[in-house]
């Protein structure tokens, strides 16, 4: 009996084996198409300046809107991505589009003109030797000036081998680009790589932010990671803001900048030139 019930169980965990197998492998050949048939698309969501309240850039955030199963959140198919490398055509699309979309605004909006574009890096991306002259030509297709462009890269890519991303970041930071380390507070720094690495953000994760006003160990955390970013002379950006108490929050410990759905969720092209016109010269 226990031998029939282990079989079926059998047949039943292979049977479902099979369809993730076949799931995956049609998501792959799906986000294969995706790349050609211009399913990818970017949305943008503001990053405002905590003090004045100007939009100081975007950040652009990719989506993939599939013909059967409507949109695709990014924590879906860039792992996937990763993992088979279609990553770096993406990314080159990316940070290609980012750049294009950041020299309209320049263009068609006087007070646009000062607004950087901060584009996600996965690790694998970052690890491929022609990262910077992507970004380069990028920039250069549209005659934009390199410090408007903001690399995000997450504290897990950077310090899994600090020691060897050293010198990719450095050349990096030669081509006049800034640098984010995003997700900030959710792996593990070395404060002695962080110290040395060529970075001008941190941004500081959204599980600090969420409960800043109730949870004093979180306030405490946000202080911290705030104080640590100022003592290395870098700016911090929190992510995440969705209440006005949060923002309250975060100014009186000094935070430079906010992000979050309390200014606005991440919006496509057309509305992110709607916010920007709404905003006004403030
Ligand atoms: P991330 O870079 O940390 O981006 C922040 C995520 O938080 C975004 O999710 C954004 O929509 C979301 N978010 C922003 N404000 C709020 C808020 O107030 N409340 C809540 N609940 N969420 C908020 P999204 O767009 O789903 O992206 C998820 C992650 O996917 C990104 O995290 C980034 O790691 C990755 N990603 C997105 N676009 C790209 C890309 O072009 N290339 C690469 N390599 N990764 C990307
Ligand atoms: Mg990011
Ligand atoms: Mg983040
Ligand atoms: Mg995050």
């Amino acid at each position: 009996r226990a031998k029939a019930t282990g079989k079926s169980r059998y047949k039943v965990f292979s049977k479902k084996l099979h369809e993730m197998t076949h799931d995956a492998l049609q998501l792959e050949n799906d986000l294969k198409e995706a790349v050609e048939k211009n399913q990818l698309q970017l949305y943008y969501q503001p990053v405002v300046c905590a003090k004045s309240e100007k939009i100081k850039g975007f950040e652009a955030l990719l989506r993939w809107s599939h013909p059967t199963r409507g949109m695709i959140s990014p924590v879906n198919f860039i792992p996937l991505a990763e993992e088979n490398g279609l990553i770096i055509p993406i990314g080159q699309w990316v940070i290609e589009e980012a750049c294009r979309q950041l020299k309209k605004w320049h263009l068609s909006t006087e007070f646009a003109r000062h607004m950087s574009m901060s584009v996600n890096i996965s690790s694998r991306q970052f690890m491929h030797n022609d990262l910077e002259q992507t970004i380069i030509n990028a920039l250069d297709a549209v005659e934009l000036s390199p410090d408007f462009f903001v690399a995000e890269l997450t504290e897990s890519s950077v310090m899994e081998k600090p020691e060897s991303v050293i010198g990719q970041l450095n050349r990096l930071k030669k081509t006049g680009i800034r640098i984010a380390i995003d997700d900030f507070g959710t792996g593990y720094s070395s404060l002695a790589y962080l110290k040395r690495f060529p970075l001008d953000y941190l941004k500081m994760d959204k599980s600090f932010v969420d409960e800043i006003n109730a949870n004093h160990e979180n306030m405490e955390i946000a202080k911290a990671i705030i104080t640590l970013a100022h003592n290395l002379d870098l700016k911090v950006i929190a992510e995440g803001i969705e209440r006005m108490e949060q923002l309250e929050a975060l100014r009186c410990l000094d935070c430079n900048f906010i992000q979050g759905y309390y200014y606005s969720r991440p919006v496509d092209g057309l509305q992110a030139s709607q916010l920007i016109e709404g905003w006004g010269d403030i």
